[in-house]
C-alpha cells in the first residue's frame, strides 16, 4: 500500500428499467426519472471522495497506482472486482456469463463469476440458479423458443444473510424482493438467454454456448473464525462479514483487503447505508 492512503469511493447510481425511484433507507437517493436498479461501489467511474486523490475515478487511480492498490506486479491491470448493490423491483432477465476460457476466445480478458449476499429479503424472494437436473441443452433451447424456460430453472428462496455463489456458466436470474450485494469479476460479458416474452434482445447462441448444465452454484454457509465470518472464499474473491460494534476500530479488517464496504443498520429514518472504502 506504499504511496496510497485509504480513501472512500462515492457510489455510482445506474438506471435500470427493473429498479426503484427511491432507494431509501439504503441510500438517500430519489429520482423522478428512470429508476435505479444498481448502485456500483467499485465501478471504474466511481470517484474518490476523500483523501489526496479526491475527485479521481477508480479507473484513473488504478491506472496510476496499480501496484500500490492491487499488489506487486499488477500495475496496468483493471480493478479486478466490481461490487454492486442490486435493487430489483421486478424479475430480471435470465442470464449466463462465460468463464475465462470462453471469454478469451472472444478476445475479452476474463469471464464472470459472481456471488450475491442478501442484505435484505422479503418473504417469497427467490432467485433462479441453474437448470434442473436431468435437463438437456436441446430441452433448454426448446423451452426458450416456447417461452417456458422458467419451468426448467431451479428456483431458490432467498433469506436475509444468505450468500449465494454463481459461477460462470450458471444460468441465473434474480427475482424481486431482495437487496443483494453482488461481488463479481470485472467483466461486461452477460448473455441474456430468456426474458419471459418481454421484447428485449436475447443472445441465444452465445448464452447456450456459455451455459453449463451442472455447476457449483448454490448457497454457502458461513465459516466463523476469530470474531468474524467468512461468507465465501473462492478463486476470484473472498467476502467476509465483520460486526463493528459502536466506535470500536478493528484494524484487522483492513490489513489484507483492497476494498471494504459497510452496511450498517440504524434504528432511525435511515436504517442502512452502503459505502465503500478503497484501501
Ligand atoms: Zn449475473
Amino acid at each position: 500500500m506504499q504511496g496510497l492512503t485509504p480513501f472512500r469511493l462515492a457510489p455510482y447510481f445506474r438506471t435500470r428499467i427493473w429498479g426503484f425511484n427511491d432507494l431509501s433507507p439504503w441510500f438517500d437517493y430519489k429520482t423522478n426519472g428512470e429508476p435505479i436498479g444498481e448502485v456500483w461501489l467499485t465501478g471504474e467511474m466511481c470517484a474518490a471522495e476523500t483523501g489526496p486523490l479526491q475527485g479521481q475515478s477508480l479507473n484513473e487511480i488504478t491506472a496510476a497506482h496499480g501496484e500500490a492498490l492491487l499488489g506487486k506486479g499488477r500495475g496496468g491491470e483493471e480493478f479486478p472486482l466490481l461490487i454492486k448493490v442490486l435493487f430489483p423491483k421486478e424479475k430480471l432477465s435470465v442470464q449466463v456469463h462465460p468463464d475465462d476460457a470462453l471469454a478469451q476466445k472472444y478476445g475479452e480478458p476474463r469471464g464472470k463469476t459472481e456471488c450475491w449476499y442478501a442484505l435484505d429479503a422479503q418473504p417469497g424472494a427467490e432467485v433462479a440458479l441453474g437448470i434442473k437436473a436431468g435437463t438437456t441443452s436441446e430441452q433448454v433451447r426448446a423451452a426458450i423458443e416456447e417461452l417456458r424456460l422458467e419451468d426448467l430453472l431451479a428456483w431458490l428462496p432467498v433469506n436475509r444473510g444468505d450468500m449465494i455463489f454463481v459461477d460462470a456458466g450458471t444460468v441465473h436470474a434474480v427475482g424481486p424482493g431482495a437487496v443483494l450485494l453482488e461481488t463479481q469479476q470485472t467483466s461486461d460479458l452477460t448473455y441474456r438467454m430468456y426474458d419471459y416474452g418481454r421484447p428485449r434482445e436475447l443472445h441465444l447462441e452465445k448464452s447456450l454456448k456459455a451455459m453449463r448444465l451442472s455447476t457449483r452454484a448454490g448457497k454457502r454457509l458461513p465459516e466463523y473464525v476469530h470474531g468474524h465470518s467468512i461468507l465465501i472464499n473462492e478463486r476470484y474473491f473472498r467476502v467476509e462479514r465483520w460486526s463493528l460494534g459502536g466506535r470500536r476500530r478493528n484494524d484487522a479488517v483492513s490489513r489484507n483487503c483492497i476494498y471494504r464496504c459497510s452496511a450498517t443498520r440504524f434504528s432511525g429514518r435511515r436504517q442502512s447505508e452502503g459505502r465503500g472504502r478503497g484501501i
